[in-house]
């Protein structure tokens, strides 16, 4: 490198770690690999090339003793098999995030899908020991100076999308941001590839992991089964406020409490406020976030509808709500916990960042894992067609060509091309947010979902992949910070992670 690239270099891997938008530490990523001509499509040897060429950069030393640690557990004897891997991740909240780190370190090939080119989310999510222990152990703090500062069992949900997207590209993860996935389809020689709107170039997959949200499109596309787990009407609101670190406001004491463990302050706020709740969270962090479960009749006396409607959808659809009431509702909960007037509400999509959800119902799979046959979109395009003409709108020689058409591809092309598909995350098992589950659940189900890349490479049959996958579904489903007694241990190997004994019943 000569000496004006070495300095733009050197410039540049600072300012990757430091940067904040999405689209700054995209573009300072490929300033990296361009001015040290790196292949952006070599994987993991990014990580080793860019190591070589850091080891005078005290964060990158400090890095790679966090990375070199991972490395240890990846088995060397089967690299071929971990190369030979092409991942597909739809979505880049933790639980993809924390698949597609997980993938590349042990060399796989991971692309990851987002349809967002963003990170915007404000709220903060609750993290376990685990969760803190497993971020720290892939360099959180690199990327996020204050993560785990003082005992912080949180962290905002776009600061741990970023740090999680920095250590994912220097892994030498591929990211489409600003791409919806679609589907998987089969090309003329049997492959995979990945469906993406806007389209992206041929990416093979020979797993999918979705973990693409509570309204995951891989979960539907893939017929994953899933149940509604209902419960009375729960309506929950969600704000943030702008945190100007005032020693009256670093003062302020966090709290996670549910009404029938402290009735004399949530009696408190209802005769002060007219606001009855049953739960409220407050954390600070780089905002002052709240999470709260509301009564609708308490919404109603504060005329945050403008019509009492029957049908809950109805009722909290953004048409029926009048905007400044609501805002008053969490202003006047803000007061109350001490937030001051001179703290204004952080924005969310140019609005105030207020959000109003509907937690009765939440929706979680009952398949972790699935393997699925991928059509040929030869083959598709002639079903669609069957199906379309099944009252005899064609002539009879069509049918026939068509048939034998048909049979020709089972004949010379043999089966359907088959691939694994797994879920994790909110894909997979829908949080109540008050009780901070979602990150924690969604980062341990993400390494049971890696941990399916370690057994393809050893050659496992698949129905025991399967097996296993589910096993640990059955094991994650009811994890509790609790549950980790000495988080240090945790790894990628799922009996590392739930109970040996256990975990073996649930897989038999
Ligand atoms: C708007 C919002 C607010 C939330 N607020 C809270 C909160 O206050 N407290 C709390 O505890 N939990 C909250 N959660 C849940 C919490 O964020 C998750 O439990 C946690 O982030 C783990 O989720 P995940 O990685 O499984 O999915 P998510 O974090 O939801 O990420 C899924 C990602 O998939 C992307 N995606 C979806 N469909 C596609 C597609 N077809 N193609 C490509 N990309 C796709 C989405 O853009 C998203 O980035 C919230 C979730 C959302 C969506």
């Amino acid at each position: 490198m000569d000496q004006e690239s070495l300095k733009r270099f050197t410039q540049s891997i600072d300012n990757f770690r430091t940067a904040e938008d999405l689209d700054q530490i995209v573009d300072i990523f490929q300033t990296i690999l361009s001015v040290s001509n790196i292949d952006p499509d070599s994987g993991i040897n990014i990580y080793h090339q860019l190591i070589n060429l850091t080891s005078g950069i005290n964060w990158c030393k400090e890095f790679q003793t966090k990375i070199n640690e991972k490395l240890k557990e990846v088995d060397e004897t089967l690299k071929p098999e971990y190369n030979s891997q092409n991942i597909v991740i739809v979505g880049a909240g933790p639980g993809g995030l924390v698949s597609a780190l997980e993938c590349a370190v042990m060399g796989a090939k991971v692309h990851v899908i987002e349809k967002r080119n963003y990170l915007s989310r404000n709220n903060i999510l609750h993290i376990w020991p685990f969760t803190v222990h497993y971020l720290t152990s892939v360099g959180a703090k690199i990327f996020y100076p204050k993560f785990a500062v003082g005992g912080m069992d949180h962290i905002g949900t776009k600061q741990i999308q970023r740090l999680l997207v920095k250590i994912c590209l220097i892994l030498g993860v591929r990211f489409h941001f600003g791409c919806t996935f679609t589907e998987l389809y089969a090309d003329g020689n049997k492959e995979i590839l990945t469906r993406c709107d806007p389209p992206i170039s041929p990416t093979p997959c020979t797993l999918l992991i979705g973990g693409d949200g509570v309204s995951s499109t891989v979960a539907k596309r893939y017929d994953f089964h899933r149940s509604s787990l209902s419960s009375s009407l729960c309506i929950g609101i969600t704000f943030n406020f702008q945190n100007n670190h005032t020693p009256e406001e670093l003062a302020l004491r966090e709290f996670a409490v549910a009404q029938i463990y402290n009735q004399s302050m949530f009696k408190e706020i209802q005769d002060l406020y007219n606001i009855c709740l049953e739960n409220l969270v407050y954390y600070q962090g780089e905002t002052h976030y709240f999470v709260m479960t509301i009564k609708k009749n308490s919404l109603s006396d504060r005329s945050v509808f403008k019509e009492m409607k029957t049908n809950i959808p109805e009722l909290l659809d953004l048409s029926n709500i009048n905007e400044d009431k609501l805002l008053s509702v969490a202003r006047d909960t803000a007061k109350f916990c001490g937030i001051p007037d001179s703290c204004e509400f952080m924005t969310f999509q140019d609005k105030p960042d207020v959000q109003l959800f509907d937690f009765s119902e939440r929706i979680q799979s009952d398949e972790a894992i699935k393997l699925v046959e991928i059509t040929r979109d030869e083959q598709k395009q002639l079903i669609k067609e069957e199906s379309g003409t099944e009252q005899g709108a064609i002539g009879v020689n069509h049918q026939q060509q068509k048939e034998q058409k048909m049979a020709s591809f089972s004949k010379e092309e043999g089966e359907f091309s088959k691939v694994i598909v797994t879920l994790v995350g909110d894909a997979l098992l829908e949080p109540f947010w008050p009780l901070g589950t979602g990150c924690n659940r969604a980062i341990l189900s993400a390494l049971d979902a890696a941990w399916i890349v370690q057994e393809i490479a050893s050659k496992k049959p698949i129905d025991e992949i399967l097996k296993i996958r589910q096993g640990c579904y059955i094991k994650m489903k009811n994890a509790l910070a609790e549950t980790f007694t000495s988080p240090e241990k945790v790894c990628l190997n799922p009996h590392t992670r739930y109970t040996t004994r256990r975990l073996e019943k649930d897989i038999n």
